[in-house]
């Protein structure tokens, strides 16, 4: 498999509520790169009777069961393939397994792996302080809170915490974010790729930081 050298392989990792989703957005909208989600990605192929691994992927996911390594690589290999991917692309989602990232050393050259870091303990207070009314209305009791405790601003509903909202969750959600993801990023941390952003600042700063570190990197290459 050819593997072209492109200057914005890059992966990015962030546990739960660290914004990823966001970051993943902007990075690819400065650098004009597609942001490939594999969630997002499924359901594309999913959507599309055209590719032939569309009804694959509808009788897995339909029929509740897990997409196998072979079937995201499978995808992954072919999405990163296209036309828009030729300066690069953000990976989110991607790689999930060790047999992932074996595959993905085999057809790329990742440049950047991005980690947007969180203390647990600040994950568990963004997400437990989450609130919501009936009418899908969204607060947090700090970071935007209503004007009356426990009341909706918009519709005065009762305001709830969401069954997966709580701390017992959030913390059952993060074992299992390190578990899976604890030994890619020591590999990655081996291979001197794993760039630490830190994820308790606002969205602007994170943002920021990748760049700055994107663009020094660029910098330092040119000017070797
Ligand atoms: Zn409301």
């Amino acid at each position: 498999m050819s593997k072209n050298n492109k200057p914005f392989e890059i992966i990015l990792f962030g546990p739960p509520a660290s914004g990823k989703g966001t970051q993943a957005k902007l990075l690819a909208d400065t650098f004009t790169i597609p942001h490939i989600s594999t969630g997002h990605l499924l359901r594309e192929i999913k959507a599309d009777s055209d590719n032939h691994l569309a009804k694959q992927i509808a009788d897995l996911i339909d029929n509740g069961r897990l997409v196998s390594d072979e079937l995201v690589n499978q995808m992954v290999s072919e999405r990163i393939k296209k036309d828009d991917c030729q300066v690069g692309y953000i990976l989110d989602g991607f790689p999930r397994t060790e047999e992932q990232v074996k595959f993905l050393d085999g057809i790329s050259n990742i440049d950047y792996v991005f980690l947007i870091e969180i203390k647990d303990e600040v994950i568990i207070e963004r997400i437990s302080g989450r609130r919501t009314c009936k009418n899908g209305h969204s607060w947090h009791i700090k970071y935007s809170p209503t004007k009356v405790d426990g009341i909706c601003d918009v519709c005065s509903e009762a305001l709830y915490v969401r069954d997966d909202d709580t701390p017992e969750k959030i913390k059952d959600r993060l074992e299992i974010y390190h578990k899976n993801n604890d030994p890619i990023l020591n590999y990655y941390q081996e291979q001197n790729k794993l760039i630490k952003v830190n994820g308790d600042q606002h969205i602007e700063k994170v943002f920021q930081d990748t760049i700055k570190y994107l663009v020094d990197d660029l910098r330092s290459k040119i000017n070797l």
